[in-house]
């Protein structure tokens, strides 16, 4: 599980987050929702201790982890921009954070070959990421996270970057990957539709506020206001 209690976050003289309340349960779905500059990657980022917060605090099962560094949270983290090292095969992107760890040669290679089962990468291991598509390297840096075995996985944005039939694809894995893992998941999107498809609930943001938390449902019948009514209620 993971809480947030009245995190907020300036930048020099502006307040980022103004005070967020949140508890989200183990093995839940959570989809961060809201305009361009609302907070979202901001949250995402204090997190996963990338970025320190002003005031409040973050929980990660039962321990508070604000003084806890980044690698030491449990968690793994999915960018937009899914950087991958060029020089670097599938198998030797997958492993290199878990070889970093000191992790046993056999055991690296176990988790590799199970996460590239479930992604459909086996026939891709030994590729480099420019012999693979969009959508290929994407479900790479997904592995790349899945390997790590971490109990909460945040992902900024992760399909922003493909096609419309990538899109789909890789939202489907990801949904699967959810089901499959049984981990706690936060997910951010500009994307109605998967933010309805894979959410159990979604927190509306705005101007670093909360405005609504409840299930894809809940909004789109019973949105607190109008704010929410637009951005749930009216597909782009
Ligand atoms: P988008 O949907 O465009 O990705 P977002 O909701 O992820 O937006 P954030 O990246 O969290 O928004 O940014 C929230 C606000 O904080 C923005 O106004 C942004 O300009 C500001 N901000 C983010 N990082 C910094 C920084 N390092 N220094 C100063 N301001 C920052
Ligand atoms: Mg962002």
């Amino acid at each position: 599980s993971l809480a947030l209690e009245k995190v907020t976050k300036s930048f020099g003289k502006t307040d980022v987050i103004k005070g967020v309340d949140l508890d989200v349960r183990e093995g839940e779905f959570i989809v961060f929702v809201g305009p361009s500059g609302c907070g979202k990657s901001t949250l995402l980022r204090i997190i996963a201790g990338l970025e320190d917060q002003t005031s409040g605090h973050v929980r990660i099962g039962d321990q508070v982890v604000d003084a806890v560094p980044p690698a030491k949270r449990g968690i793994a983290m999915v960018f937009q921009s899914y950087a991958l090292y060029p020089h670097l095969n599938v198998r030797g992107n997958m492993g290199l954070a878990l070889k970093q760890e000191g992790i046993p040669k056999a055991e690296i290679e176990a988790r590799i070959k199970k996460a590239a089962d479930i992604l459909a990468l086996d026939a891709l291991l030994d590729r480099r990421p420019s012999e693979l598509s969009g959508g290929q390297r994407q479900r790479v840096a997904i592995g790349r996270a899945i390997v790590r075995q971490p109990k909460l996985f945040l992902f900024d944005e992760p399909l922003s970057n493909l096609d419309a039939a990538l899109r789909v694809n890789t939202r489907i894995e990801i949904a699967k990957l959810h089901r499959l893992l049984g981990a706690t998941l936060v997910y951010v999107t500009h994307d109605q539709t998967e933010a309805m498809t894979l959410a159990d609930r979604i927190v509306v943001l705005n101007g670093g506020r909360i405005e609504q938390v409840g299930s894809p449902m809940e909004l789109y019948k019973n949105p607190a206001n109008l704010f929410v009514a637009g951005f749930i209620g009216s597909p782009k």
